[in-house]
């Protein structure tokens, strides 16, 4: 099954709920892992089965960083926020790059993440 994390910066959750309630027919499809706090939010707003790691700040981006170096991930939704600085930034560096060393899809913002849902689902055989 086709396996997709979700990660949203404080101040881009609000635009992950609403990506994922208006793409929940879709997400539905998927196997769904997240760091702490986006995943609770996304289930109390969605009712996503999701299963949560722990939050970011907490190491929940490595979490989901060591899943990609397992090839156990099929793509990555990472809502940043450019605007604020994260205490947490080497780990997230670490996640991008390991989603580079292992051509494993990542979309940063609202505009990719669209076709990131759309098209993940079709992309196992690669
Ligand atoms: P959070 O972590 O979902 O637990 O807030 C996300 C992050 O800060 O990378």
């Amino acid at each position: 099954m086709t396996r997709l994390a979700l990660i949203a910066h404080d101040e881009k959750k609000p635009d992950l709920i609403e990506f994922a309630s208006a793409h929940r027919d879709q997400l539905e499809e998927y196997e769904l892992i997240a760091t702490g706090t986006t995943g609770k939010r996304l289930r109390e707003a969605t009712g996503l089965e999701i299963e949560r790691k722990a939050s970011g700040p907490l190491g929940g981006d490595l979490m989901i960083g060591a899943e990609v170096a397992a090839n156990r991930l099929d793509g990555i939704v990472f809502l940043r926020d450019p605007l604020t600085a994260q205490p947490h930034e080497p780990d997230i560096s670490a996640l991008l790059r390991i989603c580079d060393v292992h051509d494993t899809s990542l979309a940063t913002n609202l505009a990719s993440a669209t076709y990131l849902v759309a098209g993940v689902g079709d992309d196992r055989s690669r």
